[in-house]
């Protein structure tokens, strides 16, 4: 993965070829996103901006994260009850997913799996796989209780 300073440069770079005006709480929310390892939900991340920032809106943060998805700064990784859970990792990668506590972590496998170019009348351009299952902290609980 690049440097964060290199990603933060570039979303200013990116905010400025826009037309975008670059706010301290626009660079703060992908900055949290960047510094999240968990995958953080849009309320998440607003939660976070809130402490450096009290009077941030909800709105301001779903619109910077809509911005920073459209740039193709951030990905969508998937649903988690009902809400979506963002990546600044946009580099091809895949996920395991903690179905006990929602915990989501990146997964680099050595394997490709063969994807053909053209699948059921899809152009195929790239896939992610999902992994679901127990994560650590979650096995040792259930382990306590038995
Ligand atoms: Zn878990
Ligand atoms: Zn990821």
């Amino acid at each position: 993965m690049e440097g964060k300073q290199e990603m933060l440069n570039r979303f200013v770079e990116r905010c400025r070829q826009a037309g975008l005006k670059i706010t301290p709480q626009r660079i703060a929310v992908y900055e949290i996103l960047i510094n999240s390892h968990n995958h953080p939900t849009v309320e998440e991340i607003y939660e976070e901006v809130k402490k450096r920032y009290p009077f941030v809106s909800l709105a301001t943060v779903y619109r910077t994260v809509e911005t920073l998805e459209q740039m193709g700064l951030a990905k969508k990784v998937c649903y988690w009850g009902s809400s979506a859970r963002y990546d600044a990792n946009t580099e091809e990668h895949h996920h395991l997913i903690c179905v006990k506590c929602g915990a989501i972590r990146d997964l680099y496998m050595d394997q490709e799996l063969s994807i053909p170019e053209e699948l059921e009348g899809f152009k195929t351009e790239g896939y992610s796989v999902n992994v679901y299952g127990l994560c650590p902290d979650c096995r040792k609980e259930s382990q306590k209780d038995s």
